[in-house]
Order: C-alpha cells, then sequence, then structure tokens
C-alpha cells in the first residue's frame, strides 16, 4: 500500500502484504485492521468466498492477510451482510463461521458484537465501509458493514447500543472507519439523496452537489451516526481513503463492477 501516512493509523507490512492498523488497536489489546487489494508483488488478495471463485486461493489470500493482522484465520466469524441493520452476538461456539466456506456465515446480519477472546470478527467490503469498534475498559468489540442502506438504517448507531448493552458506554469506545466510497465519488440519484435528507436533519452534512448531481459521503455519514450515539468524536478515526480514488490498493464495486474482488476490515480481542 503505498500511503505516505494516515492519522490514527499505522500502515504495517510483513511478507509483502501490507495491512493498515488503527493505532488504538495496540493501546487497547486488540488483532486486526483493513486489508488491501494486492501483496507487493502483486497477488490479488481477494477475500470474498462468494460465486464463482478458486477457493484455495481465496483461503491462501485470508491466511495472508490474517498473518499480517495477527490473528489465526481460522478464528474468522463473517455475517452474510445483507445490506441491513441487524446485528448478531458471536460467542466461542460460532469460532470460524463463514473462515472457510460462505455457507455457514451468520444469516442476514451486517454487524457482530462480541465479548470473546476466542473469535476474529471479519466484514468484507468493496465501497462499503466497515467499521470497527472496541470499548477501552471493557473486553467487548463489534463491526458493521455500512454501506448506502446500512448507513440510512443507522447500523453503526446499532452496534454502539449493543456494546453499551454488555457494560461498554459510548464514551469509552474507539471506532475506526475503513477504506470506503467517499463523497468525492458516490454520486447517488435523488431518490437516494430523498431518503437521506428525509431521515437525517445533518443530511445536508454529507450530501454534496457536484456538477448538479449529489454526492453522499458515506464516511462522514457513519462518523456523524457514532458521534451522536455518544462516542467521542476524538475516538472516531476515519481512514479517509476513498476505495474508487485509490482503486490501485483497494476494491471497489463502482469502479470495477460485479467483478471487484472484496476488502475485508477485522477486529479481534487479543487471548
Ligand atoms: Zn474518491
Amino acid at each position: 500500500m503505498d500511503i505516505e501516512s494516515v492519522p490514527g493509523f499505522t500502515v504495517r507490512e510483513s511478507g509483502g502484504v501490507v495491512v493498515l492498523v488503527p493505532d488504538f488497536f495496540g493501546r487497547l489489546g486488540l488483532s486486526g485492521g483493513f486489508s488491501a487489494r494486492r501483496t507487493k508483488s502483486g497477488r490479488s488478495l481477494d477475500l470474498d468466498l462468494r460465486g464463482d471463485k478458486d477457493t484455495s486461493a481465496i483461503l491462501e489470500n485470508r491466511r495472508l492477510v490474517a498473518e499480517a493482522l495477527h490473528i489465526e484465520p481460522r478464528d474468522l466469524v463473517i455475517a452474510e451482510q445483507v445490506h441491513g441493520d441487524v446485528l448478531a452476538a458471536v460467542a466461542d461456539a460460532d469460532r470460524g463461521r463463514g473462515a472457510i466456506t460462505p455457507v455457514d456465515t451468520i444469516p442476514g446480519v451486517d454487524g457482530l458484537i462480541t465479548t470473546s477472546r476466542e473469535v476474529s470478527l471479519g466484514a468484507l467490503a468493496a465501497d462499503c465501509a466497515v467499521v470497527l469498534i472496541a470499548a477501552e475498559n471493557t473486553p467487548a468489540v463489534a463491526l458493521v458493514h455500512s454501506g448506502r442502506k446500512g448507513t440510512l438504517a443507522n447500523i453503526a448507531s446499532r452496534a454502539v447500543d449493543r456494546l453499551n448493552a454488555v457494560g461498554a458506554p459510548p464514551q469509552s469506545l474507539y471506532a475506526a472507519i475503513g477504506p470506503a466510497i467517499g463523497g468525492c465519488c458516490y454520486e447517488v440519484g435523488d431518490d437516494i439523496a430523498h431518503d437521506y435528507e428525509s431521515t437525517f436533519a445533518w443530511a445536508g452534512e454529507v450530501l454534496k452537489i457536484v456538477s448538479g448531481r449529489a454526492h453522499l459521503d458515506i464516511p462522514a455519514a457513519i462518523r456523524r451516526q457514532l458521534a451522536i450515539a455518544g462516542v467521542r468524536p476524538e475516538m472516531i478515526f476515519g481512514a479517509g481513503l476513498c476505495t474508487v480514488c485509490k482503486n490501485d490498493l483497494f476494491f471497489s464495486y463502482r469502479r470495477e463492477g460485479a467483478a471487484a474482488g472484496r476488502n475485508a476490515g477485522i477486529i479481534s480481542i487479543n487471548r
């Protein structure tokens, strides 16, 4: 990943695999971070097992990324991701669901929360944001897959509520918003702009008109939602990397279409 510097994150490389790790992970005893689309030598790091793929190559990609993120690939738990607003609680027994086959992913959800040290939560995306959230003094972590629909449904704030319910109040939370399509590149139709305007009083802050077309800034919307849910603004870290502008570094559905691979965001409480 040729990134000079991303405030709040560290770009780390091991064996040619470059990852983006939120700085608070080290302080809080977490493993994980965000993957890039290829290794330094040019190997694709598509992490999506769905579709007509060479499964063994994808599993090897997951192994490489897991190693760089300091997690065990067999600990991964992945949600089905249906662009909804539902989170599932993940326990020890869920370890490995979605890790080797998409068949046993946690169905019907876009967010995961856990207090288990036996699992690593993972989400896949190409333009949608993956948000990793952790508590300062409580072993509790969550992630959400938040694209246009998930953000409209405010899934990030639901994750904050769920963490609060397991003893991690919003003021104790850190959040990292991964690479995602930015307001620079995400042109949306008037219907979508209207949906946001009629749902959020602050929609004007995240919708801009560029050359007569509405552009939606999803990472900015998520940042706003987290802050409204009670997360301190100074504890919310956005990678600020647009998957379309930085398509050389990250997969983008908008740029590449249905053939686009998937980047991952992963979070795990260290054992
Ligand atoms: Zn862009």
